[in-house]
């Protein structure tokens, strides 16, 4: 007879294991009860955990059965033997008969040739092996579903002792565990900058004290009460009017709610908790399970349905563990950096900004809303992080450098050394920039360029006065619409627009009409057809012209807002000068609406075109005698030049915005300005990179609008720069017959001949 009978079954070994837990005695000694417990409650002969250690290694760390001079002796590489198997797919193997396995390995000084059969489990935490947990019988016995199921309870249990620091002190001088093993990441680099300090977890873990449950049937009600709440939560943000009707985020939400009901995965809850775990403790491990099973899954789809768990499970975790925002604060510490797997822009505002040093992202694009509000904070940002979330703890430090998208998880001394100086280097650099905070933005050669910034949000504001930027050159203005849950009332926007206009004192600010559509999606927003081409579908002035409510309410907003001052506005995206016209339409009726009601108007209004559609290149001088000003959009204007999407990560570099192509475009942007008296700048990215901003200033932009961080780099080119020279050098090389000139290699050279910073 092959069958054995549990003694007392898992809730009375896990009872057990929390009096061990809970007793003061030496790591060593609780492990080895801890294994004598689960060989006895099993009914198996062995009982056997190994660790993974930072060199890859799987060492015994303890035994109940196996030869006990081997403990800290055997090994096992990852991958090597049936443990080295399981750590490194993290599935459990459950044999009859071990040593016909073919990856069977045997280790003479353990003396385990006398077992058969076998069950081994990964110890998991946040989907990352940390070990094997191990039992053996002699006979040869097929271990039943719900013996895997307590055993894995059980390693969870000893993944949260190993996370804890519990077994550090066993650990041999010099050979480290796994979860302390210094680890380095390349991510994509989404915001310059260096942070240093510890990691904040974005999303809520199990503390240990939680593990282990005190009652079953509450535990199970807990449980239930929480999957009811979250139910009910799903099905109101569907049927909450501002959800569209179809696309994208209603796919989500019905997804989330189907798999809320999802049979198997309740199943796997209860009977976790049925085991005698907590609430929290179940869904963390049945989280566990499939984060280490998405690890090894290829297959996008199926990696997508698991994430779309994982977030139920952290929303789930939320309920029963009812965190709320002011609970975010407490025990953060002085130099949070964040690590998330995603995070919505509205999240990332919740956190007190004067802890916050980074953040880090498993995903995150240049253009997502979360990266673009953590710019505008001015924190380093790396994305595209695979693994980030389950390879650290809170707590751990970690360096994130934003410019080549390096992140250092529990660094050793000299890389942190390394970083601390980079980090004291910049600050000198800032020091530096500060101090030409007061000189004239002037070339060399008497040329005054306005170096103005870009800006979003009320957190940008204080960054005026701190870069000395001469003006807001672009507020874009629907980062609030962004961030915010519904469209932002015409009271809201009036109190944001008349904030920018104090903060910034007297200096100009333009703003920009809302730019929404393209990748900038408002989740409440009703998009009427689904679009193949977004960039090139129903956005910006597009979509205002087509909703006027919008724009009319917009504008009515900063006609008030900026009342006894000058108003300036610009229009994206424009592709033909009669959109213009019918926008100052609508601007003058409000205007005029304004004023029978004798409101406070601005002293002036000033309305601008952006230059983003090629389109316009052709009608430079309408254009020019269409609009008070002119302001290039790069970012767009590249993109739809050289048929590359300015997201894709593939296309990043691909093209070069020096090449003579577009600085031809760009200089025959600065001439039909000149020629027609009208004034012309810039505000995509090209402007806060010293390079660029050296060849715009050099074929005649007087004005160009950046990232805050930006003005210091680039103001101290200016300085070095003379004008005329390097236009001369340009032309001639923009007017070279035959192959392509190196245009950014003649701005290079010119650079270091006349010790130009870049
Ligand atoms: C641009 O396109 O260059 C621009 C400044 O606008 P945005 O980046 O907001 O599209
Ligand atoms: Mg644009």
């Amino acid at each position: 007879m092959n069958r054995t009978v549990t003694a007392g079954g898992p809730r009375v070994l896990l009872k057990r294991l929390r009096e061990l837990l809970a007793a003061v005695m030496e790591p060593q000694e609780r492990l080895d009860r801890i294994v004598r417990e689960i060989a006895g409650n099993m009914v198996a002969e062995v009982c056997s955990l190994y660790v993974l250690r930072a060199d890859s290694v799987l060492e015994l760390y303890a035994t109940e059965g196996l030869n006990p001079g081997s403990v800290h002796l055997a090994q096992l590489k990852l991958g090597e033997g049936l443990v080295g198997t399981i750590a490194a797919s993290a599935r459990a193997l459950n044999l009859t008969d071990a040593q016909q396995h073919p990856a069977f390995a045997y280790l003479p000084e353990t003396g385990e040739e006398i077992y058969h059969s076998f069950l081994g489990v990964p110890v998991l935490r946040a989907g990352r092996t940390l070990g094997v947990l191990v039992v053996q019988n002699r006979t040869m016995r097929q271990y039943r579903e719900d013996e895997v199921e307590a055993l894995e309870t059980v390693a969870m249990v000893i993944a949260e002792m190993i996370a804890t620091g519990d077994l550090a002190r066993l650990a041999r001088p010099g050979v480290e565990l796994d979860l302390r093993r210094p680890t380095s990441f390349t991510g994509k680099g989404l915001n310059e900058g260096v942070g240093l300090g510890h990691v904040v977890l974005h999303e809520p873990r199990v503390v240990v004290t939680n593990l282990v449950s005190e009652d079953i049937d509450a535990e199970q009600e807990r449980l239930e009460t929480a999957l009811g709440s979250l139910r009910l939560s799903i099905d109101d943000m569907l049927s909450r009017r501002d959800v569209a009707e179809e696309g994208e985020h209603r796919a989500v939400l019905e997804a989330y709610r189907m798999f809320a009901n999802d049979r198997g995965w309740v199943r796997r809850l209860t009977e976790a908790v049925r085991n005698g775990l907590t609430a929290e403790a179940a869904v963390e491990k049945v989280q566990s399970d499939m984060r280490a099973r998405m690890m090894h899954m290829t297959d996008p789809y199926m990696r997508e349905r698991m994430s779309d768990f994982d977030d139920l499970g952290n929303r789930l975790l939320k309920q029963l563990m009812g965190r709320g925002p002011d609970q975010l604060a407490e025990g953060l510490p002085k130099d949070a950096i964040l690590v998330a797997r995603t995070m919505g822009a509205a999240e990332l505002l919740d956190y007190p900004r004067e802890r916050l040093r980074a953040l880090v992202l498993e995903d995150g694009a240049p253009t997502s809303h979360v990266v673009i509000v953590a710019r505008a904070m001015g924190l380093p940002v790396v994305g595209q992080l695979k693994g980030a979330v389950s390879m650290s703890e809170n707590g751990d430090a970690i360096i994130v450098d934003g410019e080549d998208g390096r992140v250092h998880l529990r660094p050793q001394g000299d890389v942190e050394s390394a970083y601390a100086e980079k980090v004291r280097f910049r600050a000198r650099r800032q020091q530096l920039y500060r101090e030409l905070r007061e000189r004239p933005s002037m070339t060399k050669d008497g040329v005054a360029v306005d170096l103005l910034m870009n800006a979003g949000l009320s957190v940008d504001l204080p960054q005026l006065a701190e870069s000395g930027a001469a003006g807001i050159g672009l507020f874009r203005t629907e980062l609030q619409f962004m961030v915010a849950a519904q469209f932002p009332r015409a009271e809201e926007q009036e109190r944001l627009y008349r904030e920018v206009m104090v903060a910034a004192a007297g200096k100009p600010v333009t703003f920009r009409t809302i730019d929404i559509g393209g990748d900038k999606v408002l989740p409440y927003f009703n998009n009427v057809v689904h679009e193949e081409n977004p960039a090139l579908g129903w956005r910006a002035i597009r979509l205002t012209l087509d909703r006027p409510a919008l724009l009319r309410t917009q504008m009515r907003a900063l006609l008030k807002a900026a009342g006894g001052r000058e108003l300036r506005v610009m229009l994206p995206m424009v592709t033909e000068i009669s959109e213009i016209r019918q926008a100052r339409e609508i601007i003058d009726r409000e205007v005029r609406h304004l004023s029978k009601f004798a409101h406070h108007l601005p002293t002036s209004l000033k309305l601008g075109a952006m230059l983003e559609v090629p389109a316009l290149l052709w009608q430079l001088d309408e254009l020019m005698n269409a609009v008070d000003f002119v302001s290039v959009g790069s970012n767009d204007l590249f993109q739809f030049i050289t048929a590359s999407d300015r997201g894709h990560s593939m296309m990043a570099g691909r093209f070069d915005p020096m090449s003579p192509a577009f600085l031809r475009v760009l200089r025959q942007i600065a001439d039909a300005g000149h020629r027609n008296h009208t004034s012309v700048t810039l505000c995509g990215e090209l402007a806060g990179r010293p390079i660029s901003a050296m060849a715009l200033v050099a074929l005649g932009f007087r004005s160009i609008s950046m990232a805050p961080a930006a003005i210091g780099p680039v103001k101290a080119m200016l300085l070095e720069l003379d004008a005329g020279k390097l236009r001369a050098r340009l032309d001639a090389a923009m007017a070279e017959k035959g192959a392509e000139a190196d245009t950014r290699g003649v701005l290079t050279a010119f650079a270091a001949e006349n010790e130009i910073p870049l």
